[in-house]
């Protein structure tokens, strides 16, 4: 379950479907054999694996989810699942991964050059991108703001002494007078912490970065390329006492001598790399396909969705997401064995494991803006479970409810089952609409529903671990979504 709800989005309106009557069901002995192989210390088995800390949290990109997401492929393969991706399972999609490559990066002025982390340090965090910054120095002298605020500062760098003052309010007002940045130099008389020390955390943060959604190039305006050609954010730099003395030689630079505003006849750059092939990342949905057995229905394709990411580690905790979203993770898998016992439905079926969710739904977009299915299919609806192994044993949660204007045939099927695998009475998830992945498929004209067993006290928690799921309850929604896909088998589904 992605954290926060998206703000300012545009519901589609999308037609509400007359709910089918009676149902019956695809293939009685088929399903009463495929429910009987989803079992609960199978579920519980794979899960621990899922939620291990191994795996750190599975964020969207790391290693954690790369090893998920062979672990996903191998049951498929296994189970003699079909490759529901253009290449095999994975559908790979891109991630933007911003963070510096110290190395790379430098100080450079009259034939010095200092690199990163070893002779100065950059202050902050949201400072990832390629970047040059040049111009002019201009010495001055102990920070004091009355002497700065009468300099002309356009595009040039203010050099500094630094005796641990708090820069906060002289950087912002000199920011408005155009200056290209600043270097800070420790005075001799400097006793707060030294740099190493005072900046280690951030050049931390700076090399691991964030992480963006690839957007796709519209096409650029003049305002547009004006605004990529000014650099955003003056840096500020502070320079090692190690590398003091080379810095002051070349500038000709004497502390408690030169006059503050002096212009020094030395060109200064600042420039940033990034890690890697310009930050960009290949990341995957797991898709498996489960091919259909009637000549025309089998183009039909019946979606399964989970996202199988979760926030990896966080101030050195790691999250192990086992319900946010193990519960579904491994709710599909038995999904996966429990097909393999049916063998083949009339309509086909796709089982999605999509990453990037907790970043923002990122997995489902990716795939809804680029879908991929096997020649001549179309999918014909999508069912996400994200969170379903928590709370009372008969709580689950669906949206849409009857209330809402997306509501179809999905929710009436998921009613009529429901209380056979111990749920009495759906509640409403109507409030949870926009933050799972069912709602990029419904985005993208494809009828969607959810199930959802509400969030908990560990939500988002490094303490959402397996040993607090209720494996009982998770083999109850497999079996439900099961009795669902075997209901979704008549000529016509939506009406
Ligand atoms: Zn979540």
């Amino acid at each position: 379950m992605h954290v926060r709800s998206l703000a300012s989005l545009f519901v589609l309106a999308t037609l509400s479907l007359v709910p089918a009557a009676a149902r019956t069901s695809g293939n009685k002995a088929a399903l009463e054999s495929a429910l009987s192989t989803v079992k609960a210390d199978e579920i519980q088995t794979d899960l621990y694996f899922i939620a291990s800390d191994d795996l750190k949290g599975r964020d969207t990109p790391s290693e954690g989810l790369n090893v998920a997401a062979s672990y996903l492929r191998a049951r498929l393969k296994r189970l003699g699942w079909q490759p529901g991706a253009k290449d095999g399972y994975d559908y790979v999609w891109q991630v933007e991964k911003k963070g510096l490559e110290p190395a790379n990066c430098h100080v450079e002025f009259a034939g010095h050059t200092l690199t990163l982390g070893k002779d100065y340090f950059l202050s902050g965090f949201g400072i990832a991108s390629a970047r040059e910054t040049s111009g002019k120095a201009i010495w001055g002298g102990d920070g004091d703001k009355d002497a700065l605020g009468k300099l002309e500062l356009d595009g040039k760098w203010l050099v500094l002494s630094d005796h641990g003052r708090d820069l906060g309010a002289l950087r912002r007002e000199l920011l408005r007078k155009g200056l290209a940045g600043i270097v800070c130099v420790p005075a001799a008389d400097y006793a707060d912490k030294p740099y190493t020390e005072r900046f280690s955390a951030d050049l931390e943060r700076q090399i691991e970065g964030s992480v963006a959604q690839v957007r796709e190039a519209s096409p650029a305006t003049e305002e547009d390329s004006d605004r990529s050609r000014r650099p955003r954010g003056a840096p500020t730099v502070f320079v090692l006492p190690e590398a003091k003395a080379a810095l002051f030689g070349a500038l000709g630079v004497q502390e408690g001598q030169t006059p503050v505003g002096k212009e020094l006849a030395v060109e200064l750059k600042e420039s940033r790399a990034l890690a890697g092939n310009g930050g960009l990342v290949d990341v995957q949905n797991v898709c498996g396909f489960w091919p259909g057995s009637d000549p025309v229905l089998k183009n039909e394709v019946l979606i399964v969705s989970a996202h199988y990411d979760h926030v990896g580690v966080m101030r050195g905790q790691i999250y192990n997401g086992a319900d946010d979203n193990g519960s579904g993770t491994c709710c599909l898998l038995s999904l996966a064995e429990a097909l393999k016992q049916y063998g083949p439905l009339r309509r086909s079926v796709m089982l999605m494991w999509v990453c990037g969710e907790e970043k923002g739904l990122w997995g489902s977009e990716a795939w809804n803006k680029h879908p991929y299915l096997p020649e001549g299919c179309k999918a014909v609806a999508d069912i996400n479970i994200d969170m379903v192994g928590r709370n009372a044993p008969d709580k689950l949660l669906i949206t849409p409810t009857h209330e809402h204007k997306s509501y179809s045939f999905l929710t009436k099927v998921a009613e009529t089952y429901a209380p056979l695998e111990g749920f009495p009475k759906l509640g409403s998830a109507d409030e949870y609409w926009h933050r799972s992945d069912h709602y990029n498929f419904v985005q993208a004209g494809i009828p969607a529903c959810f199930l959802f067993s509400d969030v908990h006290e560990d939500y988002h928690k490094p303490t959402d671990d397996p040993d607090k799921i209720d494996y009982d309850k998770i083999h109850r929604v497999a079996r439900l979504v099961l009795r669902m896909l075997d209901g979704l088998q008549d000529d016509k589904i939506d009406g």
